[in-house]
């Protein structure tokens, strides 16, 4: 209650882009009648608004209790580490505060300056810089830890990681392009928290295409285009996310295409993504495009089976839910383009599960998913019907075909299956190869072929491929 209020205050008392910046982590831990505790997310925001806030915070207090209290700033325990990150005498444990009166020494003043080691002193310009001139807070979520790699993203990833570790090395200009979804702006803001925390002092700028666009339209309208051009060519990573929101907008390209020689020629790290390759992006001026070309265009892929499940596995974990191997498997064979939409399916079931007090299984997994309305899982079919289909019809069982086994009764079931996921799922023969029996892509590729010349020269056979085909449909 007093934290929304208190938060309302502050909102009022600057705007709300330093809100976000700063603020937006601030709750009320303690009430005592001298004093109020407040908490922040982290070392880093404390230290900035007792340097730069003191007077807004006192404002906002005052507002909030009606009347002027003292306040202290401690870190918020949920992001306390092991050993201490933060300086301990400011973290008291709060019961020793119960009463005013049997409190220890009084509380060191509000404004004593903390220990810093110096590679945190760095870490803190770069971060102050960055803040300073973002428009966005970067995700804690999207590190280099948190990024699952697989064959889809591979050579993104250790491009972007190369990049952050050594800035204006061999990826310079580094372009990522991909679809919606596939991870490009996670790994930009990856190289962002590396680089600034490398220990070397290095100016990040990590921005939007859209913003890069408005703030050079208001520069021009007011008149104040070189301190536009210098906002952006005395940085030492700039990174610009979804360049090809550029397309059609011939006057900043013309001006991207200045600060990116700025900053190429005096060896500074340009990192670009977009949604297609650069000579794909519609009306991309030719010479912007053959700049793009000049450092390292690599393409992050849509993941395959495995990567997905790795993925989801990884998400799983992160936020402590215990989801069964074949639920997992269910999601990754049935949402395949978009890691989002993954997280967003690992969201949809754990919350369907607690809505109805369930523990999640796979008749679970497909009500959540359905409920919701979820395209891709409603429009195809899953390997798992078409082993249902198959296994009733020749009269085997889903391990078997799953399994290795080589005898005759089940590796031509086995090989309709395949034929069937070829057909009915837009799973590669690779992925198709993984879920039935762990062959290669050559092995499903024999098969899909061999059934589909028997059913060009067999009519009763096509007659029986058209039923199950059907039947996996329904
Ligand atoms: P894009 O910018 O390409 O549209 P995002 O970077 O926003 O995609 O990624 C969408 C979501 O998927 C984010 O939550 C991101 O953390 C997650 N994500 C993407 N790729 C991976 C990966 N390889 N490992 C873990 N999470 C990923
Ligand atoms: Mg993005």
């Amino acid at each position: 209650m007093t934290d929304d209020l208190l938060r309302e205050n502050l909102r009022q008392l600057v705007n709300q882009r330093k809100y976000d910046l700063w603020f937006h982590t601030v709750r009320v831990v303690d009430v005592q009648p001298g004093e109020v505790v407040l908490s922040l997310g982290n070392r880093f925001l404390l230290d900035w608004i007792r340097t730069y806030y003191t007077e807004v915070l006192d404002r906002a207090v005052e507002a909030t209790w009606g009347e002027p209290r003292e306040w202290r700033l401690v870190v918020a325990e949920s992001e306390q580490t092991a050993g201490g990150a933060t300086n301990g005498e400011l973290h008291e444990p709060l019961e020793a505060e119960a009463s005013a009166d049997t409190r220890p020494d009084p509380t060191p003043p509000v404004h004593v300056e903390p220990q810093r080691s110096a590679q945190d002193e760095v870490a803190w310009k770069n971060q102050s810089f960055f803040l300073h001139h973002s428009d966005v807070v970067l995700n804690d979520k999207y590190t280099f830890e948190n990024f699952v790699v697989g064959p889809s993203n591979s050579l993104a990833h250790a491009a972007a990681y190369a990049v952050a570790d050594a800035p204006a090395g061999s990826y310079n200009p580094l372009f990522l392009h991909g679809n919606v979804g596939l991870g490009k702006t996670h790994l930009l803001q990856a190289i962002c928290h590396k680089a600034m925390a490398s220990g070397r002092a290095l100016k990040v700028l990590y921005l939007s295409s859209e913003t890069f666009v408005n703030q050079f339209i208001v520069a021009v309208e007011k008149g104040e285009l070189s301190q536009f051009r210098y906002r952006y060519r005395n940085v030492d990573v700039l990174l610009i996310d979804d360049i090809h929101l550029l397309a059609n907008k011939e006057r900043t390209q013309e001006e991207f295409f200045h600060t990116f020689n700025t900053l190429y020629h005096d060896q500074r790290q340009i990192v670009l993504s977009s949604d297609s390759p650069p000579s794909e992006i519609p009306s991309l001026r030719e010479r912007l495009i053959s700049r793009f070309k000049w450092g390292l265009v690599a393409e992050i892929e849509p993941p395959g089976f495995e990567t997905r499940l790795a993925i989801l596995r990884r998400k799983a974990r992160d936020r402590d839910f215990l989801i069964p191997e074949d639920v997992l498997n269910y999601l990754a064979e049935h949402i395949d383009r978009n890691i989002r939409e993954l997280e967003g399916a690992v969201t949809k079931v754990v919350g369907y599960a607690q809505l109805i007090h369930r523990t999640i299984d796979l008749d679970l997994a497909r009500k959540a998913l359905g409920q919701a309305g979820d395209s891709s899982a409603t429009r195809m079919t899953g390997i798992d019907r078409i082993l249902e289909v198959v296994c009733a019809q020749f009269d085997v069982r889903p391990s078997d075909l799953g399994g290795r086994k080589r005898t005759q009764s089940v590796a031509f079931p086995r090989q309709v299956c395949m034929y069937l996921a070829r057909r009915l799922t837009p799973l590669s023969l690779e992925e198709i190869g993984v879920r039935i029996g762990g062959r290669d892509h050559s092995t499903v590729l024999y098969a899909v072929n061999k059934v589909r010349d028997r059913a060009a020269t067999d009519s009763r056979f096509a007659q029986l491929m058209n039923e199950l085909e059907a039947k996996c449909r329904a």
